[in-house]
């Protein structure tokens, strides 16, 4: 079969490798579509320790099964799946909480991923979807759920409903697309993204219909947003979130570029700020994803554009640099 591989720092080429062997409780997937990821992107650049060359990389898939050493999942299914591999027994799985599962591997990191023609899995990681869903919105899913959970962690925490709150979104990479396009759904009164990159403004104007502001000529120190999602997670944008959020506010940390960082805890503190982290997504959340998908929460994902995996190399370059209007590029096998 066919594999695009990350073999050096900014490489990834499309290679010879053997099929992938079901082994028991697990299925080999059909690869129909699988999205390029920030974490890919990361990875690709080298910056990632887990990741190294060989490695076969995408998580965010959908497939049909064409081997089962699982009963219950018949080929001819279509699937997609939750690349994050977990115990099942451990506190945080029996908690409900199968995100931070303590013994967590993952597709793509710790086993080869889904650049792939066929890649197997285990089919407890398998979720079902409706089997007319496109391949488009099924390999949302992952994206999707990430926002889905961050937003649903958000809707906890507030003081007043969603419906009564002004957002701000920093970043319009997919995760920041698909939460203003969630809040769009969930009635949030007003949401207000910011993004650098001016492509990216136009595709989030264009299919969020929310509000685009570029933050080095609209300054957001004006505590008057009741939620801000950090979507980038950069020293530069969590000062951005602090300066930009009301008292009382809520502040979503989602984007993960820098480690560390000063923390305005004077006005976390008198303000009574929340500040949040969010982490991926539970099965829940997933299976909740793949329904609002297929009702149409997320709107009719135009902006997603679609290339074969042999042109993989060159959609990680175009995004390197910029050149996507895209917030999310899927690869056909
Ligand atoms: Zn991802
Ligand atoms: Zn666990």
């Amino acid at each position: 079969m066919k594999a695009l591989v990350y073999t050096r720092p900014n490489e990834v080429a499309l290679q010879e490798q053997p099929m992938p062997a079901a082994a028991p409780g697990e299925v080999v997937l059909q690869i129909e579509a699988v999205g390029i990821c920030g974490s890919d992107m990361h990875a690709w650049h080298g910056h990632d320790p887990r990741r190294k060359p060989g490695l076969v990389l995408g998580h965010e898939f959908v497939g049909r099964i064409v081997e089962s050493a699982a009963s219950g999942f018949d080929t001819g299914t279509r699937f997609t799946g939750n690349p994050l591999i977990t115990c099942g027994v451990c506190e945080y799985c029996v908690q409900g909480r199968n995100n931070l599962c303590a013994n967590r591997s993952m597709v793509g990191m710790t086993r080869p991923g889904a650049y792939a023609e066929f890649m197997s899995i285990p089919a407890a990681s398998l979720i079902a979807m409706p089997q007319d869903l496109s391949a488009r919105a099924a390999a949302l899913t992952e994206p999707a759920a990430t926002a889905w959970h961050a937003v649903n962690l958000i809707v906890r925490a507030l003081v007043r409903p969603i419906h009564e709150c002004r957002v701000l979104v920093i970043g319009g990479g997919a995760i920041g697309m698909l939460s203003a396009l969630l809040l769009r759904h969930l009635g949030a009164r007003k949401t207000v993204l910011a993004e650098l990159n001016a492509l990216r403004r136009h595709a989030v104007a264009t299919h969020a219909n929310c509000e685009v502001i570029d933050p080095r000529s609209t300054p957001l120190t004006d505590s008057s947003f009741d939620v801000v999602i950090d979507a980038v997670g950069a020293n530069a944008t969590r000062t951005q979130a602090f300066a930009a959020v009301k008292p009382v506010g809520v502040i979503m940390h989602v984007g993960l570029q820098d480690w560390a960082s000063e923390v305005d805890m004077r006005k976390l503190t008198l303000a009574e700020i929340t500040l949040l982290g969010t982490y991926t997504y539970t099965t829940a959340d997933l299976r909740a994803t793949v329904a609002a998908l297929a009702a149409g929460a997320f709107g009719d994902l135009s902006w997603v554009e679609e290339r074969p995996l042999a042109a993989g190399q060159q959609a990680f370059l175009d995004l390197d640099q910029g050149r996507c209007a895209a917030a999310k590029v899927l690869l056909r096998p």
